[in-house]
């Protein structure tokens, strides 16, 4: 059975790529102008993700006049910092919106066994919908066994196997992981013409770049898409032929202007801590691309911080209530 959509939220094709015609550089549909109307050339995550964030609590809403309280639970291994970043806001999110949000916390010496038995009590759950376990997990656990033990309909990441081939045969009810779902919904929202658009990505790994070209391929999305990795020969000659290029390689901006098509719409979805002495905390966070000049070249570009990063946890919400609805 088909249910639901890749991209979930139904709001996200105000902006048709289809709708919008002509070159690259005219790619700004101007039919989502409470978007996306700046001349700024910027994408604004920010206010993207809020858009969301909206549509998915009027979905929560709706669950709960059904009697279905969307429900994430995420399980998170030790004490990384970040990941606690992380965990803490899906939590905060889910609570803000209406949904029932759960972080079960446990130490690093957790066995394998024992977090496969957490995972199978929340397999077991009606009330949970979603589960997500935090990455990277500790060395002596088996980050795959895990991720197969997660019951694909419940598995909000989009990480299990079964709902990669979903994805990749376009099995609609699968989930597709949320970093790319966003960057699609982001050019759904902006009106950026996909249909034959030439996509290049950067990055092949895969929580990113291999979902990232399954969906930019999809039919309905209909790009042509190349996928460059650490390997490819010349990449600046892959780069310059994109419509739309998406970075992800983890290489502080080590995008230059010089390797951007005037008009492209440049997606960054690199988050790179780099040394500042400027900022209180000695560091500052980066993209992949340096900014700075390929805004100067590119129609659209998301910065970072206020990019991509704030749509992956309104998708990752999007995807939790889509499987609270599957599942009741
Ligand atoms: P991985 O390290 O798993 O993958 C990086 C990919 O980039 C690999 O395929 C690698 O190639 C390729 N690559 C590395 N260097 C180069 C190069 N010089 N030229 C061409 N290709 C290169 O990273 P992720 O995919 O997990 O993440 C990528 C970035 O996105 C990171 O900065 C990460 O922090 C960020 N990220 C951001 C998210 C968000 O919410 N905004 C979510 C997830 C990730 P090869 O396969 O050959 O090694």
């Amino acid at each position: 059975m088909k249910r639901g959509r890749w991209t979930l939220p139904d709001k996200a094709s105000v902006g048709h790529p289809e709708r919008s015609e002509g070159s690259p550089a005219k790619h700004r549909d101007r039919s989502v102008a409470s978007l996306a109307q700046d001349d700024t050339g910027i994408i604004d995550g920010a206010k993207l993700a809020a858009a969301l964030q909206a549509d998915v609590a009027k979905e929560v809403a709706t669950l709960k006049a059904r009697g279905v309280t969307p429900g994430l639970t995420v399980v998170l291994v030790g004490d990384d910092a970040a990941s606690a970043v992380y965990v803490g806001s899906k939590e905060r999110t889910c609570l803000e919106l209406g949904m029932n949000g759960e972080t079960i916390r446990r130490p690093a010496s957790i066995t394998e066994a024992e977090l496969l038995a957490i995972v199978d009590r929340l397999n077991d759950d009606p009330a949970v919908h979603g589960i997500l376990v935090q990455m990277p997990l500790p060395k002596h656990i088996n980050s795959d066994a895990v991720i197969r033990r997660i019951r694909a309909d419940k598995d909000v990441d989009g990480f299990h196997p079964v709902n990669v081939g979903k994805l990749s045969i376009g099995e609609k009810d699968g989930f597709a992981p949320c970093t790319p779902a966003g960057v699609l919904y982001m050019l759904q929202a902006y009106g950026v013409r996909t249909a034959g658009a030439d996509c290049v990505i950067v990055g092949r790994s895969n929580i990113v770049g291999k979902p990232m070209a399954s969906l930019m391929m999809q039919p309905g999305v209909d790009a042509t898409v190349t996928v460059c990795h650490s390997r490819t020969n010349d990449l600046a000659a892959h780069t310059r032929r994109a419509d739309i290029l998406i970075v992800a390689a983890g290489r502080p901006r080590m995008v230059t202007a010089d390797m951007v098509k005037p008009g492209a719409v440049v997606i960054d979805v690199g988050m790179n801590r780099i040394a500042d002495a400027t900022k209180k905390s000695g560091t500052r966070l980066v993209g992949d691309v340096a900014f700075d000049e390929v805004r100067e070249v590119a129609s659209l570009i998301t910065p970072v911080p206020g990019g991509v990063g704030k749509m992956t946890i309104a998708m990752l919400m999007a995807n939790t209530v889509r499987a609270a609805a599957q599942l009741s």
